[in-house]
């Protein structure tokens, strides 16, 4: 047997032990290290997302191959792997066109299957890579977030000079800083609620931030035809993304990187949409990114390892779960080293 978290029921996860996966033909079972917790994983607490219940969250691991199954090559007892946690089928029209993340049969580890907030988890061998030796396992345990940034920045694709205003600047809005100051962007405005995540997002690439509670008056003339070429959001929270379209600039493009709850809504004038000719990207998870994450954080061009900023045992993840928060909580990992 192994510990596990198990939300049971939305608004109910506990520590228990659960019978440790097997390898079945073409997976390997990873002895978990590092799994880190992210909105998603809330919105899955919360009853507001994809999953079944009752299930075990954590898509976001890192570990070592503890069982190697039936036809697996390339991997053995002990080699230090990340993975995508994305199963795809591969046949369908949508995997057929380069569109995976919304394959007909989609499923994903810690989301509609076992994940990795246990001791064990079993995953296909495909979807797993082997961590380069410089990579900690906490890294190891980062690669999936930065493919989802690296996937979203393929969906934006970033011109040269861009004036980006990016709403957020927690775990995720920070590789969001760190990507975005690569690409190549003019102007990067960070808004946020936490002084202490405004003077990191400086530190790291934005060119002014902004405390949301000043943003109205700060950001006042930097709407309409003087607004930004990119905004992005990062929060999930419905009413920045309201807010957020007014500081679009013509042919200005927005993101919806942020989860929000699944029932949200938020008004848009569709005449803006039509007379300044926005785009609306919305970016969901990764798309075949691992890879590219990976080598961004080998070659140190993202980092990551100032955005962990606690170190939880599952029970600990529990009282997250349950409301154990702090303003300063950036990226939380679970850890069994
Ligand atoms: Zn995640
Ligand atoms: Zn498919």
């Amino acid at each position: 047997m192994m510990q596990a978290l198990v939300v049971e029921k939305p608004g109910s996860a506990v520590v228990r032990q659960v019978p440790v996966p097997r390898a079945k033909k073409g997976e390997i079972v990873v002895q978990v290290k590092r799994v880190g917790i992210c909105g998603t994983d809330l919105h899955i607490y919360k009853g507001e997302y994809l999953s079944p219940y009752p299930i075990i969250p954590g898509h976001e691991f890192s570990g070592i191959v503890h069982e190697v199954g039936e036809g697996v090559e390339g991997f053995r007892l002990g080699d230090r792997v990340c993975a995508d946690p994305n199963l795809s089928c591969g046949r369908c029209r949508f995997c057929m066109s380069g569109r995976a993340n919304h394959c007909d049969r989609w499923d994903t580890i810690g989301v509609t299957l076992p994940g990795a907030m246990a001791e064990y988890v079993a995953i296909p061998a495909e979807l797993a890579l082997l961590l380069p030796d410089r990579l900690t396992f906490a890294e190891g345990a980062f690669v999936e977030p930065v493919a989802c940034v690296v996937h979203a920045m393929n969906r934006l694709r970033p011109s040269v000079a861009d004036r980006a205003l990016l709403f957020g600047a927690g775990a995720m809005g920070q590789q969001w800083v760190q990507a975005l100051a690569r690409s190549g962007v003019s102007e990067l405005t960070v808004v946020d609620l936490t002084e202490e995540k405004l003077a990191l997002a400086s530190e790291w690439g934005a060119t002014r931030v902004v405390r949301a509670e000043d943003a109205e008056a700060e950001l006042q003339d930097f709407t309409g035809r003087n607004g930004y070429d990119i905004v992005v959001d990062t929060t999930g929270v419905p009413a920045v993304i309201e807010n957020s379209f007014r500081y679009l600039a013509p042919c200005g493009r927005y993101v919806q990187f942020g989860v929000t709850n699944d029932q949200a809504t938020v008004d848009l004038r569709t005449f803006d949409l039509y007379h300044y000719e926005w785009t609306l990207i919305g970016s969901m998870a990764l798309n075949h990114t691992m890879a590219p994450a990976l080598a961004w954080l080998e070659a140190e061009r993202l980092r990551i390892n100032h955005l962990v900023s606690r170190e939880l045992t599952l029970e600990g993840a529990v009282r997250f779960f349950a409301g154990e928060r702090y303003p300063q909580d950036m990226k939380l990992q679970v850890s069994f080293e």
